[in-house]
């Protein structure tokens, strides 16, 4: 099974991911714990070329960036998460396709629809089984992420406004295609969410 967590800034994505494979470990599944960007050797240098350059005399142009997250994802999908599928592992992903439509698509108003055949080519069409898109109002995430001190390898230059296209096209994906998808409120306690994410991975991977 193929579990994906999506969000904005500060959503409390790596903290769910680590809680639900801890709870399936317990539960004798094989879990691999992935990423995008990064989570190759590749991958990490392509996260090392993207990140921190998006604005600035460097600023990468959004067609160059979508490409590279594509890059990214391609051998991310080609290298770890089919392998894994294929011998039978849940793999859970902090970001993947949803990332690049809501970021590059209405982040950076690329056609989504461009973005979306450009995912579907580098990943061969594979698709999520459950995404617990963690939604959070961009201020109480951003304001979570200068708590923390900052993403060591993320330097936060959009706008609230950007934040805010990003997190409603994640909330339309979920709309559109609502058995696919788990929405919560990541304002609520990491405990809840926890509970609330296994209750429905166990349930699926029960059928
Ligand atoms: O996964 P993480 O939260 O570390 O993501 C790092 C940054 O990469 C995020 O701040 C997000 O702005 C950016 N990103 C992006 N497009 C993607 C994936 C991530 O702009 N497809």
């Amino acid at each position: 099974a193929f579990v994906v967590f999506e969000g904005g800034e500060g959503a409390g994505k790596s903290t769910q991911v680590s809680r639900l494979a801890e709870a399936l470990r317990r539960q004798r599944h094989e879990v691999v714990v992935t990423r995008e960007p990064g989570a190759t050797g590749v991958g990490e240098q392509i996260r090392g070329l993207v990140l921190g350059r998006t604005t600035g005399p460097d600023a990468l142009a959004p067609r160059a960036e979508a490409l590279l997250y594509a890059a990214d994802r391609a051998h991310h999908v080609a290298t770890v998460v089919r392998p894994a599928l294929a011998r039978g592992a849940v793999v859970i992903s902090d970001r993947y396709v949803d990332s690049s439509l809501a970021y590059q698509g209405a982040g950076r108003t690329l056609p989504v629809d461009e973005v979306s055949w450009l995912s579907s080519w580098a990943t061969g069409g594979l698709k999520p089984d459950l995404v617990v898109l963690l939604d959070i109002e961009p201020r109480t995430g951003l304001s979570r992420v200068a708590a923390r001190g900052g993403d060591p390898d993320v330097v936060e230059t959009e706008s609230i406004d950007f934040h805010d296209r990003v997190r409603y096209a994640f909330l339309d994906l979920a709309a559109a295609d609502p058995k696919r998808y788990l929405v919560l409120d990541a304002s609520r306690p990491a405990d809840e969410l926890a509970a609330a994410v296994a209750e429905r991975v166990t349930g699926m991977l029960a059928d």
